[in-house]
């Protein structure tokens, strides 16, 4: 970035932009005061996408943006966008944002900190009276964990075309209830049709959920992209027998099957080291009774790598794999590819705002793929983006455990205000 691009960057009404940060303290007293909304005994967070803990920690968020004179409103997904006016109100926004939700057993700071950072932001905007060109929006995507609606950032993908709204409004949790009548219940369902409203430009910040940044000592991750990832259910049906009186010549173990299955995929993940993953998170064995032999088992599959052609070559291997051991043991295979999200590359000018604003505020950085999908990546398609990472401790993420520094909070956020501001001018230029 050029000094020009400088000297427009603090271009507001009192010039301040430039040495803006935002406040720590408050920033931190959120993420803790939140997570409040599904708090469990561990000191994590449980708040599945569309239950009252989520309705709970929204009305709690919008009126933290009301109370900070933003607008807000939500879309037909319930993704809420709470807008700060700037001085030329028909340009499209400039965005941040992420998620609030959590996995059954989530942390206190996953998505949870890009939400609230972004309130930080805005806040310090506030103090300083500064009036970006640009307007504003802090946005909180609807389902971003997919953990009771399946796939994951469901409502970022509507938003981006990835996804049909009909389709989504269909969707069921485990339990039975609808998608839609879950958003209708808590009183998310806005009028907006989800898509219809263009960004001039996203960022997100987010912790790494992943080990890199705290082992190598740097506070700033600069998100060049999103790896590739797919995903599989596997239903495997054997027989069910008496588990004191079937020989084992003559069994059809439908977990045995699953067992050498599990070996597979963290197998074919071994050979494509050191970048690729494969796991098995989710394991149901029926009929679960300790004396039947197995006579159906359903599992989940995860493989992510960072290039979609790699991606495709542990699917091949991996398939291969579980086609013998199914015929080894005699139990039949079911398998149904069910996401399938390529490697997501972010805006080029967006990763170098990112890059400049943590050089200027001096931190320690370097770049970084993502392991993790995030709304950011769908976002990707219909808006120059990029995203900020800070580290988590131990690289711990989708756990009750899950913990941060108080002052990397701080640093990712005053990164993010940066880039913000950054941004403004970048894309003032030619508007
Ligand atoms: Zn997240």
């Amino acid at each position: 970035m050029t000094q020009q691009d400088r000297t427009v960057q603090g271009a507001g009404p009192r010039g301040q932009g430039d040495n803006l940060r935002v406040d720590g303290a408050a920033l931190w007293h959120d993420l803790m005061d939140s997570a409040r909304f599904g708090a469990t005994p561990k000191g994590g967070i449980r708040r599945l996408a569309l239950t009252e803990e989520d309705r709970q920690v929204r009305e709690w968020f919008v009126s933290a943006c009301e109370a900070l004179g933003c607008a807000v409103s939500y879309d037909s997904m319930g993704n809420i966008f709470a807008r700060r006016a700037g001085q030329d109100n028909i340009l499209p926004p400039l965005a941040m944002g992420s998620h609030l939700d959590t996995q059954p057993t989530g942390g206190r700071f996953d998505g949870i900190l890009g939400v609230l950072g972004g309130l930080a932001v805005l806040r310090s905007l506030n103090m300083a009276g500064h009036v970006t060109r640009h307007p504003v929006e802090l946005v909180c995507w609807t389902n971003e964990e997919g953990s009771r609606f399946s796939p994951p950032m469901m409502c970022s993908g509507v938003f981006a075309g990835v996804f049909t709204e009909h389709e989504v409004l269909e969707k069921q949790d485990r339990a039975g209830q609808r998608f839609g009548d879950a958003l209708q219940a808590i009183g998310y369902k806005g009028a907006e049709p989800c898509g219809q409203h263009p960004l001039t430009a996203y960022f997100e910040l987010h912790i790494e959920q992943g080990p890199i940044l705290e082992a190598e000592g740097h506070t700033i991750g600069i998100v060049r992209g999103i790896q590739g990832a797919r995903w599989y259910e596997v239903t495997l049906r054997g027989r069910e027998a008496h588990a004191g009186s079937t020989p084992m010549p003559m069994r059809h173990d439908a977990l045995v099957a699953a067992a050498g299955m599990v070996l597979a995929v963290r197998h074919v993940a071994m050979q494509h080291a050191p970048l690729a993953v494969g796991t098995v998170g989710l394991v149901e064995n029926r009929p679960n009774s300790s004396n039947v032999v197995p006579g159906e088992v359903f599992f989940t599959i995860d493989i992510r790598h960072p290039e979609d052609a790699v991606v495709v070559d542990m699917e091949k291997a991996l398939m291969g794999d579980l086609e013998r051991l199914a015929a080894e043991n005699g139990v039949l295979l079911d398998v149904k590819r069910i996401w399938d999200a390529p490697a997501v590359p972010f805006d080029p000018a967006c990763i170098e705002i990112v890059a400049h604003a943590a050089d200027q505020l001096g931190y320690s950085a370097r770049e970084i793929v993502s392991g993790p999908g995030h709304d950011a990546g769908y976002v990707a398609r219909v808006a120059p983006t990029a995203m900020i990472f800070v580290p988590c401790k131990d690289g711990l993420s989708h756990n009750e455990e899950e913990s941060i520094l108080e002052e990397d909070a701080e640093k990712g956020a005053n990164v993010l205000l940066s880039a913000l501001l950054a941004a403004d001018a970048h894309f003032s230029r030619g508007a």
